[in-house]
């Protein structure tokens, strides 16, 4: 049996550098806490927790004082800094640069265009999205695709973003839709500020999916990254499979299996795709 890790699955620059500074701090302090899982899966949260990692809701921030928070890669809208500085909180910002990047153009935009509608491409609650709503005093409209337009008035110009982890053929799904409903008077501007980091796995995955016999796709279950490759790695090989943890293979699958990809999601350690890789070499060795 012939058993690959999918090279460019696993997590992306902006995870790999909160965890670097979550794993910095945690080297000199005990405890460290970190506003939302730090990353979408359960056994990396559980991982950095065993080394000190402390992981809290907004509601808890309320009630945190005199302490370290990591604000992890998805960012923060500014409320919350300013919260944090109200209960004298050291800020270890591991915000995505991509992220900030972004915070910066959506808050431009806003103070620069008096009336204009800002609009984001997102899931609604979604963190980023949330930091990025927080640039606009939270003003901006959130739409999560074609069917939500009755959001927007089109009376006023348009300038639309995207959330950084959104698919590209959405947005262009998207753009299409508003240029085809706005009056010809409204003004409306597009941005794809979509992370290639993400878009450029989907193509990858497919072609790495259809290689194999059956592919075990490694992911948390809260991660929306992990729901999306895995569509597509079912929609090119309908032998594959979701898997949280070891626990979740099923052996009984691998009758008459000779190749086996192992892919994941941008929140996926590389290391639980190994043991997961490990532990279909034992079976497939007899141990
Ligand atoms: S997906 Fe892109 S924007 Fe989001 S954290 Fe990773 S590198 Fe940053």
């Amino acid at each position: 049996m012939k058993i690959k890790i999918d090279e460019s699955s696993g997590f992306c620059f902006g995870v790999v550098n909160a965890i670097k500074k979550a794993e910095q701090e945690l080297e000199t302090s005990s405890q460290l806490f970190c506003l939302g899982d730090i990353v979408h899966n359960g056994q990396e949260v559980r991982r950095l927790a065993s080394k000190g990692l402390k992981t809290i809701e907004h509601a808890q921030l309320e009630l945190l004082f005199d302490e370290k928070i990591l604000f992890r890669a998805h960012g923060e809208p500014p409320s919350t800094y300013a919260l944090a500085e109200r209960h004298r909180l050291k800020v270890i910002d591991a915000t995505c640069p991509v992220v900030l990047m972004l915070q910066k153009k959506i808050k431009k935009a806003y103070q620069e265009n008096a009336g204009v509608q800002i609009v984001i491409y997102g899931k609604i609650g979604h963190a980023e999205v949330n930091g990025l709503v927080g640039q606009t005093d939270g003003t901006a409209i959130v739409i999560e695709g074609e069917q939500d337009l009755d959001k927007i008035d089109f009376s006023k110009d348009i300038l639309l973003f995207s959330q950084t982890t959104k698919s590209v053929d959405g947005f262009n799904r998207l753009v299409a839709a508003l240029n085809a409903v706005k009056p010809p008077q409204t003004t409306f501007r597009y941005f794809d500020t979509i992370c290639r980091q993400v878009a450029s796995r989907i193509p990858n995955i497919r072609e790495f999916a259809a290689k194999f016999d059956l592919v075990f796709f490694v992911s948390g279950t809260k991660s929306s990254n992990g729901r999306v490759l895995f569509r597509e790695c079912k929609q090119v090989n309908p032998n594959s499979y979701f898997i949280s943890d070891l626990d979740e293979i099923d052996f009984s699958l691998l009758t008459n299996v000779k190749t086996i990809g192992i892919c994941g999601a941008t929140s996926t350690p590389k290391w639980l795709m190994e043991q997961v890789a490990e532990t279909l070499e034992r079976y497939a060795a007899g141990k």
